[in-house]
C-alpha cells in the first residue's frame, strides 16, 4: 500500500486526465493521496477533490511566498485573517484535513527578485520586510497546527537558519521534499519530525541525499511526489504524478539494503501514524 503525502491534482495541468492519472495511481498500488493547499483557494479545491479509486486527503495552508498578500488581510482583521479562514474551510469537511500546510519559510523567492532590482539596499531592507512576514505567516500556521491538533507540512527552501523556530516545540510533522544536508536531517529528527522524500531522490547529483536515506531511521521516512513537480529522473520535464512514488520506493530499498515491499510497507506505516490515517482504507 503506497501512499502520495505530497500531491496538488487541482493544478490545471491534471484537469484533462485526472481520472487517468488517478487510475495509473491506483494500478501503482496507491491507496491514498494527499492534496496540499498552498492557499485559501487551493486549500478549498484540495478538500473538494473527489474520486472513487483512492482515497483523497487534503491539507490546508498557505505558502510563504504568498506571505505579503496574506499580511493585508491580516492586518485589516482583528482576528488573524487567513487562519480564521483556514479553519472555517477545515470545518467543512475535518474528517479529509490531515495537516496544516505548507507552510514554512522560502528566501528563494526572495533572491530572485533581488537579483533583478537595481538598487541593493532597497532590496535587503524589502527581503528582510518579506522574511518577516513569511515568519508571521508561519507562525499563525504553528498556532493552528497546535489548534487543531494536527501535524504540520512544512516547505523550507534556502531558509534552514530560521526554520527551526522555538513555537515548533510539541509539534510534529514533515519537512516536505527534504533537501538540504545531514546537519539539517538530524535536526529535523531531533524534533521529532519526518523527512518527505520526493522524486529527487533519484536525481545523479542527489547522492548526498541517498546518503542520508542510509542512515536515517527507517521509520521517519515518507514518500512523495509534490507533483506536478519535480518528476523522476527518467521523465525529466515532464509532468510528474502519484504513480511515481514507486520511484521513491525503490531508492529507498537500494540504500536501505531492503525489499521493496518492506519499504512499503514501513512507509505506510509511518504515514497512517503521522497523519492519523485508518491502516486498513476501504478500496
Ligand atoms: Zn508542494
Amino acid at each position: 500500500m503506497l501512499i502520495d503525502t505530497h500531491a496538488h491534482l487541482y493544478y490545471g495541468s491534471f484537469q484533462p486526465d485526472l481520472d487517468q492519472v488517478i487510475r495509473r495511481a491506483k494500478d501503482a498500488n496507491l491507496k491514498a493521496i494527499i492534496n496540499i493547499g498552498t492557499d485559501l483557494e487551493s486549500s478549498k479545491k484540495s478538500i473538494e477533490l473527489e474520486s472513487s479509486q483512492i482515497q483523497l486527503y487534503s491539507s490546508i495552508g498557505i505558502h510563504p511566498h504568498e506571505a505579503t498578500q496574506y499580511s493585508k488581510s491580516r492586518q485589516m482583521s482583528s482576528d488573524r485573517g487567513s487562519n480564521v479562514q483556514l479553519e472555517q474551510i477545515y470545518t467543512r469537511d475535518p474528517e479529509k484535513v490531515v495537516a496544516v500546510g505548507e507552510c514554512g519559510l522560502d528566501y528563494f523567492f526572495n533572491d530572485a527578485i533581488a537579483s533583478t532590482s537595481a538598487s541593493l539596499s532597497i532590496n535587503s531592507a524589502w527581503q528582510s520586510q518579506v522574511k518577516k512576514l513569511q515568519r508571521q505567516l508561519f507562525l499563525d500556521q504553528i498556532n493552528l497546527a497546535k489548534k487543531l491538533n494536527l501535524p504540520l507540512i512544512i516547505h523550507c527552501r534556502d531558509s534552514w537558519a530560521d526554520i527551526f523556530l522555538p513555537e515548533l516545540q510539541g509539534t510534529t510533522g514533515v519537512f516536505h521534499s527534504f533537501t538540504a544536508t545531514e546537519t539539517e536531517a538530524k535536526k529535523a529528527l531531533d524534533l521529532g519530525y519526518y523527512l518527505g522524500l520526493s522524486c529527487i531522490v533519484t536525481y545523479p547529483k542527489n547522492e548526498h541525499l541517498r546518503q542520508i536515506i542510509k542512515w536515517a531511521p527507517l521509520n521517519r521516512l515518507l514518500t512523495e511526489t509534490d507533483c506536478p513537480f519535480l518528476p523522476p529522473q527518467t521523465q525529466r520535464g515532464q509532468r510528474n504524478e502519484p504513480a511515481n512514488i514507486t520511484e521513491v520506493i525503490k531508492v529507498i530499498a537500494r540504500m536501505k539494503s531492503l525489499s521493496e515491499d518492506q519499504i512499503t510497507q514501513a512507509v505506510w506505516q509511518n504515514t497512517t501514524q503521522l497523519f492519523r490515517l485508518p491502516t486498513n482504507p476501504a478500496s
